[in-house]
């Protein structure tokens, strides 16, 4: 049910309705079950967010080529694929392999005190979760230590090698700047290629011309759900399955390769629609994710831009949590 509404500041556009689990944590009205709700943006994605963001511009030489995600093994001594020299390994990377290393130390007081309600409410909603369930399990102790091997394997396996890595190979990020020019885009090539469009997605009973010469809107900035490619895949969640009431002035993601992906306001930041990110619960960053973490740290900034279409809310560009943001620092541990 949608508990905020946001005026954008144009009276031709409409409300934006969100609900409680798009709230910031600290909003009196936040609530997200973990039952319930699609998943949380977990504080990691925040963080690595910001790390990237700081690394600045992944540069094509820095990209894998036959890279295997699959095959990862955190334990193996040739795990890294960039620790042969070959390539140079992106800043923004090494900022969040550092992120995920710190996290685990970060955690283990709530592995440490999982009976104590009070030390859980700070922890991450699913692990919190995962925690209060262990309680109940007929060998706690044994419970507990499989959650924290999972909770490891998560920031050791799964984030870097299984899904950082793979989004840094020329077949993925590669893809969205294959047409700029020179080997290392920057910003403004980037958003030449790939745009974030402000637009009102409306549903599929809605006459979208209609509706924009109604509200006085150009055309071409109004569409229907089901016409954008997240509306048109399985796997790609609607806006409806994260409680978001059409009409929507939201910010669509038009890129490169022809995809078209609403991001979703979830979890205090922005999540994207595409299906790479929804197909595994697991996966912190997708492609487009990183490109706009990139475009976002050009400016230093939370939020992303409107390149081009209806001028959105705030809260439709907000792309990372202005608490993490506050508190996070992008760093490479000293060992
Ligand atoms: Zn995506």
């Amino acid at each position: 049910m949608p508990c905020r509404h946001i005026h954008p500041a144009a009276d031709s556009l409409p409300v934006l309705s969100l609900p409680s689990g798009a709230l910031a944590h600290t909003d009196r009205t936040y609530d997200y079950d973990v039952d319930r709700d699609p998943p949380n943006v977990e504080p990691i994605e925040h963080k690595i967010r910001l790390d990237f963001m700081a690394g600045g511009p992944i540069r094509r030489d820095e990209l894998l080529g036959g890279y295997n995600p699959w095959t990862y093994d955190p334990d193996a001594p040739d795990a890294d694929p960039w620790a042969k020299g070959v390539k140079p390994k992106p800043i923004g990377l090494e900022y969040a392999e550092a992120t995920c290393r710190r996290t685990i130390d970060e955690e283990v007081q709530y592995f440490e005190h999982y009976e104590d309600d009070a030390v859980l409410t700070t922890a991450p909603a699913f692990l919190a979760h995962r925690l209060r369930a262990v309680r109940e399990q007929p060998d706690p102790e044994r419970a507990l230590e499989e959650e924290r091997e999972r909770r490891e394997s998560w920031y050791r396996k799964l984030i870097p090698g299984m899904n950082l890595y793979q989004i840094l190979k020329s077949s993925s990020y590669g893809s969205l700047i294959e047409t700029t020019i020179g080997p290392s885009p920057d910003v403004p090539a980037l958003t030449q290629q790939n745009a974030f469009v402000g637009m009102v997605i409306v549903d599929e009973e809605t006459d979208a011309d209609a509706y924009a010469t109604a509200q006085g809107l150009a055309p071409e900035y109004v569409i229907r759900e089901n016409r954008l490619s997240s509306g048109r895949d399985d796997v790609s969640p609607t806006l409806s399955d994260f409680g978001i009431t059409r009409p929507a002035p939201l910010l669509v993601g038009e890129y490169a390769t022809g995809g078209q992906y609403p991001f979703l306001p979830w979890g205090d930041a922005l999540v994207c629609s595409c299906p790479y990110k929804h197909d595994k619960p697991w996966r912190v960053m997708c492609k487009h994710e990183l490109l706009a973490a990139v475009v976002a740290g050009s400016t230093d900034s939370i939020f992303l831009p409107v390149i081009r279409g209806i001028e959105v809310p705030h809260r439709a560009r907000r792309f990372v949590s202005p608490d993490i943001a506050a508190t996070h620092t992008p760093r490479i541990d000293p060992y």
